[in-house]
């Protein structure tokens, strides 16, 4: 059975009182440590921070993005290394918010994946489509262009070598959720892209699903046979509101 997991992707918010704040909320919280597998993606500045509060913990951590050169001259940037190097497991590729604020392309996010599994990082990478384009009815079109360049990567790398999120851009941070049915029926159809290179590794394959995740929604979400945890925004810089979600994980009854 696939793990659940919860991801809180703390995007550029907080410093380092915020990010004791919010790992302790956690950590104190008592979940199973089994299940739901909980990653944090806090920027860049307090991975440190979070890295010293959870290291004795199942609480997991990650980058934000990364850059697909292992060193050299790229001022600015970080390389897998680093954040291996600072304790992390995972690392966000693909965000929407890269791809449409800082123009990532397609062929960016496949460079950043591979170099994320060659630092030994499991990669979460985000796919999912604008508003625009889900009323013109190519939802189906847009997710095969991101996940062609994404499907050489599901079989290497480590196990589990990576995670998808899918994430309606119409949904993020906009309070506004696919319904656990719409959000099923396009997780079905990644699973299905998946599944046409390999069953065996899409039924391994863990699909989140981010976009206006709350402690209100989540049970239902997470209730879908290919809805397998959540990426979330907004309501993981609250700690009720978080620790709600990842309840709603826990008690799902799967992975572990
Ligand atoms: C996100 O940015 O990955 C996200 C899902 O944000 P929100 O939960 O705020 O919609």
């Amino acid at each position: 059975m696939r793990q659940i997991m919860v991801a809180a992707n703390w995007k550029m918010n907080g410093l380092s009182a915020d990010a004791v704040h919010l790992t302790r909320a956690i950590l104190d919280a008592g979940l199973d440590p089994t299940h739901p597998e909980v990653v944090i993606f806090p920027p860049y500045t307090l991975l440190h921070v979070v890295a010293q509060e959870a290291k004795a913990s199942a609480l997991r951590w990650g980058g934000q993005n990364l850059f697909w050169e292992p060193s050299g001259a790229f001022t600015g940037e970080i390389s897998g290394a680093m954040l291996r190097d600072l304790g992390c497991r995972y690392v966000l590729v693909g965000h929407s918010e890269r791809r449409q604020i800082f123009a990532e392309s397609d062929a960016d996010v496949a460079r950043k994946l591979k170099a994320a599994q060659a630092a030994g990082l499991i990669p979460v990478v985000c796919v999912g489509e604008t508003e625009q384009e889900r009323l013109a009815g190519e939802t189906e079109a847009v997710l095969q262009r991101q996940m062609k360049h994404i499907l050489p990567y599901v079989g290497t790398g480590a196990p589990p070598g990576l995670v998808i999120a899918y994430e309606p851009i119409w949904a993020i941070g906009t309070g506004r959720t696919a319904s656990p049915e719409e959000a099923q029926q396009v997780h079905a159809f990644l699973r299905g892209l998946v599944a046409g290179q390999s069953e065996a590794l899409a039924s391994r394959l863990m699909i989140l699903y981010g976009g206006s995740v709350k402690g209100n929604n989540a049970a239902a979400l997470f209730a879908q046979a290919d809805i397998d945890g959540g990426l979330v925004g907004g309501a993981s810089l609250q700690a009720g509101e978080f620790l709600q979600i990842c309840r709603a994980a826990e008690a799902n009854g799967r992975g572990g």
